[in-house]
């Protein structure tokens, strides 16, 4: 997520009426993400020079970009600027900060548990109805052999952390006397190696083994961390023959997170696997139609229908696209028209229509294919070079378009259509230029 999080915020930013088309053109579209740290929910961009950074720190576009930015991530998020070549310096005072976080260790943060994620708030379909079950009965029932570890996986933004941390949330609201801990594999991976540094293993031990749950997402950046493999698989060991709970999440079924010590693969297939699938059009739509009964938004079910058909691909997409259209909804107070949210949502949405193909669009891709200009392809000239370019275009016309040859020989200056039609027969029954054809229709479904 966080390598599109900006680029995202682009497309925002670019229809955005509060931000000079200038300004987008020469200044936002220009800056490049530095890092994103989820952890802290810090956005870094970079712009190219002093004249940039000075505009873009001022009140009006700092606003937008933070807006845009926040409207994309569903989070609040603090962004700050800096020049592009000083990004080693930025890095060397997070990681001063950092170490002066790690010297104070924190047993765990509860504020990763909200109520933001909670089994009330998950949309149950047939995407995720088992993860989802399975989930609840870890949460009732914390420790039980026959889901021990619960690993959850699939592909991101389908919900894995927002299910781990229902589990987390569930179980601190039901077993208060349970020390439960939220971590990500990266914050493992930093604490363990702080820990290397300076040798205090008992402050990391106790962390990590005196829990009662631990939930640690995203394992799959254990992947090339040898030693912290090594200290992982000591702690699951512990806490499993100890009773305790462990859920993980990954990008990746067990079996294919072939670069991971195949000890910890095969422990992982030891309690229960669930995948998440992508969600089928019922859930994208039961997710929306939540949140306009949240949020007390109304929108037809021409424009609720139009957003799920057409962002598809995980929930996070789906929320980016809600949350775009409901700030919509309360600029326009609540006038919106599809036409007004196809047009708000056309950056995002990714065009998975054909594009309006025409007889010019032809000519133009055959023209650019054969180097030759595109007033020739409809003149008199007859030369064999132009003559195949022509008979090509004509053919793919009649393939693509489905034209008439009549309506073909019209387009191109006027011919006779059983000139079309035996230019079309001449195409066909030469395999270079059959090879040709497939090539620029490659070229044109591309655009
Ligand atoms: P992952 O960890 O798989 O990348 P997240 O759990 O971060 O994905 O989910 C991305 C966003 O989508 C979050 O805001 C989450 O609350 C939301 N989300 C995902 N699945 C659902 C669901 N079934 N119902 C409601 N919200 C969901
Ligand atoms: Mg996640």
């Amino acid at each position: 997520m966080a390598g599109d999080l900006w680029s995202d915020a682009l497309k925002l930013l670019e229809i955005d009426s509060r931000v000079n088309p200038v300004f987008y053109k020469t200044i936002l579209s220009r800056m490049e993400m530095v890092r994103f740290d989820e952890e802290s929910d810090l956005l870094i961009l970079s712009c190219r020079d002093d004249y940039a950074l000075s505009l873009v720190k001022g009140n009006e576009l700092s606003s937008s970009i933070t807006n845009a930015v926040n409207t994309i991530a569903d989070a609040n998020i603090t962004v700050k600027f800096i020049l592009k070549g000083d990004e080693d310096a930025e890095r060397s005072t997070v990681i001063a900060e950092d170490k002066a976080r790690r010297r104070d260790p924190v047993i765990y943060n509860p504020s990763s548990l909200t109520s933001e994620y909670t089994f009330e708030n998950f949309i149950v379909g047939d995407c995720n109805r088992f993860a989802h079950a399975s989930a609840v009965s870890v949460a009732n029932n914390p420790g039980s052999r026959q889901r021990n570890p619960l690993y959850l996986w699939g592909n991101s933004g389908l919900g894995k952390t927002h299910l781990m941390k229902a589990i987390g949330y569930s179980i601190k609201q039901n077993y208060s006397d349970k020390n439960v801990l939220y971590t990500t594999c990266e914050e493992f991976t930093n604490a363990f190696v702080a820990c290397m540094n300076n040798k205090k293993f008992d402050d990391f031990r106790n962390k990590y083994r005196n829990v009662d749950v631990l939930l640690i997402d995203d394992i799959q950046f254990l992947i090339g961390k040898e030693g912290t493999q090594l200290e992982f698989f000591n702690t699951f060991e512990a806490l499993i023959t100890a009773g305790k709970q462990i859920v993980i999440t990954s990008d990746k079924a067990p079996k294919n997170l072939t670069e991971l010590d195949s000890r910890l693969t095969s422990r992982f297939q030891n309690g229960m696997t669930m995948d998440i699938q992508p969600p089928d059009f019922e859930t994208r739509k039961a997710i929306i139609l939540n949140k306009l009964e949240h949020d007390e938004i109304s929108l037809s079910d021409e424009i609720v229908n139009y957003i799920c058909e057409n962002v598809t691909k995980n929930v996070r997409e789906l929320n980016g696209a809600y949350n775009i259209v409901s700030a919509y909804y309360a600029l326009e107070n609540g006038n919106l028209t599809l036409e007004s949210v196809q047009s708000r949502l056309a950056a995002i949405i990714s065009p998975n229509k054909k594009k309006m193909l025409t007889t010019e669009i032809v000519i133009d891709a055959v023209s650019k294919y054969y180097d030759i200009t595109p007033d020739k392809m409809i003149s008199k000239l007859r030369n064999a070079e132009v003559v195949n370019a022509r008979s090509v275009a004509m053919y793919i016309c009649r393939d693509l378009l489905d034209m008439q040859y009549e309506k073909i020989g019209k387009s191109f200056g006027d011919r006779k259509h059983t000139t079309v039609m035996n230019a079309c027969k001449n195409v066909e029954s030469d395999d270079t230029l059959m090879q040709d054809v497939t090539n620029i229709k490659n070229r044109i479904t591309d655009l």
